[in-house]
């Protein structure tokens, strides 16, 4: 099983919380928006992914596992 970070780009409002927690995964474009690495997150990263998924103020942030 393997778990991926997604994005919802409505309800995301730049707020960058999740890129500072997780710089490893998530990278600011230059509107202040969350650009995601779309592969599977290391399981080292896992934790830290779901603590960016909590701190997210919108909910825009969501773990999948596949
Ligand atoms: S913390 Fe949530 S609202 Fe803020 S940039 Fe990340 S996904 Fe968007």
């Amino acid at each position: 099983m393997t778990e991926k970070l997604l994005v919802n780009p409505i309800d995301c409002e730049g707020h960058g919380t999740c890129a500072e927690l997780l710089p490893e995964a998530i990278v600011m474009d230059e509107w202040g928006y969350p650009i995601v690495d779309p592969s599977p997150l290391s399981p080292s990263l896992v934790r830290h992914a779901r603590a960016a998924v909590s701190a997210c103020p919108t909910l825009a942030l969501r773990l999948t596992r596949s």
